[in-house]
């Protein structure tokens, strides 16, 4: 069963409609590419599935989107708790000016927690799963400014893991990243569906046919393609 049903969607900037009535299923344990030419509305989407446009002036939500079954646009739902469970990993990896340590536990800080032993664990599963604990081991009180910009990108992907999010949102994470950064990232996209629901924007379709299970093609906000992606792609 899906894990995200978004049903008859749609989304406003101002007078500005950028998504028209989106019907789309996203697979759970899977990783689903949303795809299309810049300003079809990759991102507008994405940013509806975690509330993120709620931050937008005059934007406006018309439709439903059900995460596990619970409608995500009502007054009801905890927008806090929904951005745990629906992380969110940026074109540009944004750590803070803090230790490689404190950018892991920031969610789990401001949900209070403060066991040592917890943080300590959570810190080493994140960086394991996110594929950057051997490199960082060592030095996980040294500033994350530090570390390279593939590193940083792992490390926001930890962060975003550390929080235990059924979903991980990606709004184009390797599009800053050089081929071989952006080759780990994307090695590292597959094996965390084990664990979570991937849903990334890329506007490179052969990123889409390397790293997706489902893809979804908008054009000028519409949806008009959803399936398997080997179905719809030939993979290189
Ligand atoms: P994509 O991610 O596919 O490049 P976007 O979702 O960013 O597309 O944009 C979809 C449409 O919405 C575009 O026409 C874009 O110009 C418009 N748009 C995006 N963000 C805003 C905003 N904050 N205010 C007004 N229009 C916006
Ligand atoms: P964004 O920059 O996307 O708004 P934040 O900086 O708010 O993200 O959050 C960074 C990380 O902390 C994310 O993984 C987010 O899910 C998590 N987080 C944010 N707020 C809380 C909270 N109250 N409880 C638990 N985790 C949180």
């Amino acid at each position: 069963d899906p894990i995200v049903q978004v049903n008859d969607l749609a989304f406003y900037y101002g007078s500005s409609k950028a998504l028209h009535g989106i019907d789309l299923d996203f697979p759970r344990n899977k990783v689903t590419a949303l795809i299309g030419p810049s300003g079809c509305g990759k991102s507008t989407l994405l940013r509806c599935l975690n509330r993120m446009n709620d931050l937008v002036d005059g934007g406006r939500v018309e439709g439903s989107i059900l995460l596990d079954g619970t409608e995500v646009n009502t007054p009801a739902m905890d927008v806090i708790e929904l951005r745990r469970r629906v992380g969110m990993v940026f074109q540009k990896s944004n750590p803070f000016p803090k230790s490689i340590y404190e950018n892991v536990v920031y969610g789990l800080r401001i949900a209070g927690i403060k066991d040592r032993a917890l943080l300590d664990e959570t810190v080493e599963k994140s960086l394991r799963h996110a594929a950057l604990w051997d490199e960082v081991k060592d030095r996980l009180q040294e500033s994350a400014l530090g570390l390279s910009g593939g590193q940083m990108q792992r490390l926001c992907i930890a962060r975003a893991i550390a929080v235990n999010p059924e979903v991980v949102l990606m709004d184009e994470p390797c599009s800053a990243l050089d081929p071989k950064s952006t080759a780990r990232v994307e090695e590292l996209i597959s094996d965390l569906r084990e664990k979570y629901t991937i849903i990334i924007v890329t506007h490179n379709m052969q990123q889409a046919a390397r790293v997706s299970d489902y893809t979804a093609f908008l054009f000028e906000g519409v949806l008009v393609e959803f399936g398997v992606t080997e179905h719809l792609f030939v993979k290189p």
